[in-house]
């Protein structure tokens, strides 16, 4: 095992093929994750609900949908996907974008997300080399993309995921991995307070809910990442981001579209997490 990761440290070939291909894998599964966690949370309710109500009819647990239960089907027509169907890339590519069953079009997202998954693997490992910060860069990095992606489609930012980017962030920053364990905890706290404040005075002045708290869940789990100093780039960034997406989706999406701030938030965070010290150097003029 050693000699392997001693080979990886001096074949960065090796490495970021193996990357490259580890990428793809996690892209593959993030696609299960982004559509089934949002229809996972929503059986939980209503089990919660039903047991609430009528516990003497709760149901019973057999058809629980889980991320490996059942094995990954067609959405239309049921027919079960094989593993040589499931290759990430080359699958969707060889079937042409349709299921090999009913022709039923397959979204050219799916694709799409693995290959994203992929050259931001490979922009982590660019970026920190064989170290630990890639290892928990590349676990940051994907849950990001998780959150980004089921907060687009369902304005949700599912607290197993946040609370957990949380935890990960204080626990690799208490062996100062990023930053120290102090400014780690600072980072969290004034990431949930700042949002939640804007949250406040927004609802005070309009009346209306702008944000969510998953929002500023999100945000606190950053600051765990990446500290308190990095927080006011996050959140400019995240304005830019959001302006250039607005102005893509413009046409796309219809107005009065309730629109999600988390993937701005999760952009803007993976930007600083990469950038932020070189952003501010620029910025600061040294
Ligand atoms: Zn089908």
């Amino acid at each position: 095992m050693s000699d392997f990761i001693l080979f990886l440290h001096t074949t960065p070939i090796a490495l970021y093929t193996l990357i490259a291909l580890l990428g793809l894998c996690v892209g593959s599964f993030l696609n299960v994750v982004i559509y089934r966690t949002p229809k996972m949370m929503q059986q939980e309710w209503q089990q919660e609900c039903q047991l609430l109500l009528h516990p003497e009819q709760a149901l019973i647990d057999q058809d629980k949908l889980s991320l490996s239960h059942p094995a990954s089907a067609c959405p239309n027509c049921q027919h079960p996907i094989r593993w040589y169907q499931n290759i990430p890339i080359v699958s969707w590519l060889l079937l042409k974008g349709q299921c090999a069953a009913c022709k039923h079009p397959i979204s050219i997202r799916y694709p799409l997300i693995e290959l994203l998954s992929c050259i931001c693997s490979i922009i982590v490992v660019y970026h920190f080399g064989s170290t630990w910060q890639m290892l928990a860069g590349l676990i940051f990095t994907w849950v990001l993309i998780a959150l980004t992606f089921i907060d687009f489609d369902t304005q949700l930012l599912p607290d197993r995921f946040t609370f957990s980017l949380l935890g990960l962030g204080l626990a690799v920053n208490s062996v100062y991995l990023f930053t120290t364990p102090i400014l780690s905890i600072w980072g969290s706290l004034i990431g949930f307070l700042c949002l939640w404040l804007v949250y406040i005075a927004f609802k005070l002045i309009t009346g209306k809910e702008g944000m969510g708290y998953g929002d500023f869940k999100l945000l606190a789990a950053l600051g765990a990442w990446l500290g308190p100093l990095m927080l006011p780039l996050i959140i400019l960034l995240s304005s830019v981001v959001g302006a250039i997406v607005g102005i893509v989706l413009l046409k796309v999406r219809k107005q009065n579209q309730a629109f999600a701030f988390g993937p701005y938030l999760a952009i803007a965070g993976w930007i600083a997490f990469l950038y932020g010290e070189s952003i501010m150097k620029i910025y600061l003029g040294n």
